[in-house]
């Protein structure tokens, strides 16, 4: 295993405050999720390192704002710069602290550097707009202002993209940031903070607090001097965040859970179908927020469709996520591993027939890693718990269903409202779905990943606000009227 990212983490567990690493009492271990090896020790953050990161955030900030829109994009331009000179460093990093396929970590990392470029073009566009006004010689203009100190509480299913993602549009409206990474995967957070010090973005501008997100997590929510909470995770954790923010009264841009439908009618392209219906659901092991959740099949089209999603599951690599044949990792963690070991256990009581199941590695170095192998499952009556809560894992149910007025009301009988994909070729079929689907996102013959320029937003429990675009970079901002008389 290279260990060549160490050069981008602080030499003793630090967290990263006002370009400076800071040494904390407690540390944790930071383990490789496909072996259950110590990769590195990590600070655990208290209340009181919280404090000081929003007093160098806050001090900063008045600077920042300060500094021409498009001087702060520039900023972003040489951090993307950064991330693309370390890129095979920070994909390996990704990997061992994460277990997804190098070639998705690759994958990612240009994410990471596609949010910083985006947003950082976004600086030289954005001023404002001037609007109508009722009297003559009057003019009334409305201006965006940052909002101050953002709290950015990021997961562990992509660190490195979600970290630039939040960053980026906070950064380029004139606010400064904290982010608090998931417990699983902060490194990766470390070594983009290393990198943002590096294309010289000034002190306290970001800032990396690590812990559990019920001490230091919480108390970043409920710090008075943090103006926005943007956070990507669970509705569990999402509900207690919104409720914390109330209190304040304070916005927050809430990416939560999902469980995307995955509508395949009779007349679509059922090969093309298949193999997207197993990409939605496997990659990065499952754990995506869009990933496939459940898959329904119109009933002329099941058997073909069902030899065609075998095949390509069979083309599943399963094992060491640094070897380039290798298509899927480990879980992260033997928590989430459980949660699906228990979720599929529970299918099978349920009714739930197993169709095809993969293999896990079987080699002793891989024996203490979180390995769960991909599984097809059918024959589910209709209450079955995996078409209702979010698996999060290689486990695809598949449904049939006979008319489209029967697969939207499956679909739509949900609490969460992220994605949705359809497959069919009748153009008028899918605009009319598209329009009856409950959801944020609706992939029309395609699977993902959401592209920049969309905006990443869930409905129902799947969350408020949300990301990428223009609409996304609305969050950071808030606006200001001035109106002005130049009637002489
Ligand atoms: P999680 O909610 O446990 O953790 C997410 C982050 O929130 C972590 O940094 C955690 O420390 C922090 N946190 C937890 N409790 C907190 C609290 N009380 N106060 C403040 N911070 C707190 O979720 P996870 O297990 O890391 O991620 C998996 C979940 O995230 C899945 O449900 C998935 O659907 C969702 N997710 C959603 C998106 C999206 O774009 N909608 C993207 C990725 C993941």
């Amino acid at each position: 295993m290279s260990t060549d990212f160490k050069k981008l983490l602080p030499e003793a567990a630090a967290q990263f405050i006002n370009n400076t690493w800071v040494a904390s009492e407690n540390t944790d271990d930071v383990k490789n999720p496909a072996t259950g090896e110590t990769i590195a020790q990590v600070a655990v953050g208290t209340k009181a390192d919280t404090d000081k990161a929003v007093a160098a955030a806050k001090a900063a900030q008045i600077k920042w704002a300060a500094t021409p829109q498009p001087q702060r994009a520039d900023y972003l331009y040489a951090f993307a710069q950064q991330i693309e000179k370390h890129k095979k460093t920070l994909a390996t990093l990704l990997t061992t602290e994460q277990g997804k396929p190098l070639a998705e970590s690759e994958g990612e990392v240009d994410t990471a550097i596609l949010m910083l470029r985006y947003y950082a073009g976004l600086g030289w566009k954005r001023t404002g707009h001037v609007l109508a006004s009722n009297y003559p010689n009057h003019q009334a203009i409305t201006k965006e202002a940052p909002l101050g100190v953002v709290a950015a509480i990021i997961p562990w299913n992509f660190p490195l993209a979600i970290f630039t993602r939040k960053t980026a549009p906070a950064l380029v409206a004139g606010n400064t940031i904290i982010v608090k990474p998931s417990e699983n995967t902060p490194l990766c957070s470390l070594a983009l903070a290393t990198l943002s010090k590096a294309a010289g973005i000034p002190d306290g501008v970001i800032n990396v607090i690590c812990g559990e997100g019920s001490k230091v997590g919480d108390a970043l929510v409920k710090h008075p001097d943090v103006q926005l909470v943007t956070m990507t995770g669970s509705t569990r954790a999402g509900k207690i965040i919104a409720k914390n923010a109330a209190e304040k009264v304070i916005p927050v841009s809430l990416e939560l859970g999902g469980k995307a439908p995955f509508i395949v009618l009779a007349d679509a392209d059922i090969e093309k179908a298949a193999q997207d219906a197993i990409d939605a659901r496997m990659s990065n092991c499952g754990q995506v927020c869009i990933c496939n959740e459940r898959t329904y099949v119109q009933r002329e089209a099941y058997e073909p469709f069902m030899r065609a999603l075998k095949k390509a599951a069979e083309a599943i690599v399963v094992g060491d996520p640094l070897a380039k044949k290798t298509t899927m990792g480990p879980k992260v963690s033997p928590t989430e591993k459980e949660h699906v070991e228990e979720l599929l256990a529970k299918t099978q009581q349920e009714g739930g027939k197993i169709f095809w199941q993969g293999s896990i590695p079987t080699d002793d170095k891989f024996k203490g890693g979180n390995w769960v192998a991909p599984t097809i499952v059918t024959d589910l009556p209709a209450t079955a718990t995996i078409l209702k809560e979010e698996a999060f894992g290689p486990i695809l149910p598949v449904v049939v269903f006979d008319t489209i007025d029967e697969v939207v009301s499956l679909a739509n009988d949900c609490e969460y409202g992220l994605s949705s994909y359809l497959y069919t070729r009748d153009l008028i079929a899918a605009m009319q779905i598209s329009d009856a689907l409950e959801y944020g996102e609706v992939y029309i013959n395609r699977y993902g990943p959401e592209e920049i320029n969309g905006f990443h937003a869930g409905w129902k429990l799947s969350g408020i606000g949300g990301d990428d675009g223009e609409h996304g970079y609305q969050i950071y901002v808030k606006q200001k009227t001035v109106y002005l008389n130049y009637q002489s």
